[in-house]
């Protein structure tokens, strides 16, 4: 039996700001624990990074394009909590463009996608936690032993003994100065570089090109990555729906482009790269302003005891959807142990 006492709290109520893997991941961790655990999502639903979007024959993913599962706990995770149809390997050729043009594979690795979509996972996880979705938290003020969360109006979202924040680094630093804590979001200095913006065009073409690869990295001045949507499993259409993602270089002098027009722009860079000159009959955009991190000192996350406050993110590991796992499950871990030799 659980004891909840604000001195040695045995079950804690702790607050989540963001649904994309690594709040989930710690979301349901903490509650397998025992605590009472609530996630705030702005957007409409779970997921951030881990994106699809709807189309005419079903969807496409505009975000992360494939995960990698280089820690032995992630994909039981996934399937304990999610089931096993909701991720699949995904089998193709992957290439990168050296600076003379010449393709050459990516080392041999297992690589998996959501299935039917990357949401598909998001989705799932999120079933095992609380998630108050279109919320976007506004600032946090520490009592003496609890934090009260508000949303953006200043309406009250409840009381917590701990918050855990996995925003991308620049999210957390406004939350953090907009919550007058300057103090602990220059902790965050060290750890961040940046997370770079990229601009994600999905064009539907009536006849699938013909490509060398499922998925390659270019060396084009505007184009980053190039993907054959329809190659990953459980996609219903046959091989024409194709993803585009700008460099981070190209997207900061577009960032304020109009979409139709950076369309156009990554479009005309898939026709040079491929030689492929059918227009597409569909065309979708994203413009992600925080999209892969650089550098920075990667600590796995950060864990503040004195305040109950903790960071989990790619951005703290790695830069990827598994380094958004390996952080949050870090976190978990050191919360609970400093909760015993406290
Ligand atoms: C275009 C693109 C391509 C990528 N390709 C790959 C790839 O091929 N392989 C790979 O491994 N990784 C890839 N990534 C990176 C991968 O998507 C991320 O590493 C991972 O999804 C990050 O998860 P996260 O939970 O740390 O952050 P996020 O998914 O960003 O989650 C943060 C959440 O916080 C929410 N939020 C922010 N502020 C607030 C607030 N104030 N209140 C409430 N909610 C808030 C956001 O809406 C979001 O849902 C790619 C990312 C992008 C954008």
């Amino acid at each position: 039996m659980f004891n909840k006492t604000f001195d040695t709290p045995v079950i804690r109520s702790i607050a989540i700001v963001g649904s994309g893997l690594s709040g989930l991941t710690a979301a349901i961790q903490l509650k397998e624990l025992g605590h009472d655990v609530t996630v705030f999502e702005k957007s409409r639903g779970p997921g951030g990074r881990l994106a699809s979007k709807r189309v005419s024959d079903g969807s496409v993913d505009v975000g992360a394009q494939y995960f990698t599962s280089r820690n032995p706990q992630f994909l039981p995770f996934l399937r304990q909590f999610g089931g096993d149809s909701i991720f699949a390997p995904w089998h193709g050729r992957f290439g990168f463009q050296t600076s003379t043009g010449q393709w050459e594979a990516f080392p041999q690795e297992n690589r998996f996608v959501g299935t039917p979509r990357m949401t598909a996972i998001t989705r799932a996880l999120s079933a095992h936690t609380h998630v108050v979705t279109e919320t976007r938290v506004g600032s946090l003020v520490r009592n003496d032993q609890s934090w009260t969360v508000y949303d953006t109006a200043g309406n009250p979202l409840g009381d917590f003994d701990q918050i855990i924040i996995t925003t991308p680094p620049a999210q957390a630093r406004d939350l953090l100065a907009d919550s007058g804590l300057d103090r602990l979001a220059s902790y965050l200095d060290d750890p961040v570089s940046r997370v770079l913006p990229c601009w994600a065009v999905a064009a539907h073409f009536p006849v699938s090109p013909w490509l060398h690869h499922e998925g390659m990295r270019c060396q084009h001045p505007a184009l980053f990555w190039v993907a054959n949507n329809s190659s990953k499993p459980d996609r219903p259409d046959d091989g024409q729906w194709w993803v585009l993602h700008a460099g981070p270089s190209w997207t900061e002098e577009h960032v304020d482009t109009p979409a139709e027009e950076v369309a156009n722009r990554l479009l005309e860079a898939f026709r040079q790269l491929t030689g492929f000159q059918v227009g597409p009959d569909d065309i979708v955009t994203h413009r992600w302003l925080y999209a892969r991190s650089e550098g920075g000192e990667q600590p796995g996350h950060l864990w503040f005891p004195d305040c109950g406050l903790g960071f989990a993110g790619d951005w703290l590991s790695g830069g990827r959807v598994e380094g958004a796992f390996d952080s949050a499950s870090g976190l978990v871990a050191e919360l609970t142990a400093s909760a015993v030799t406290r």
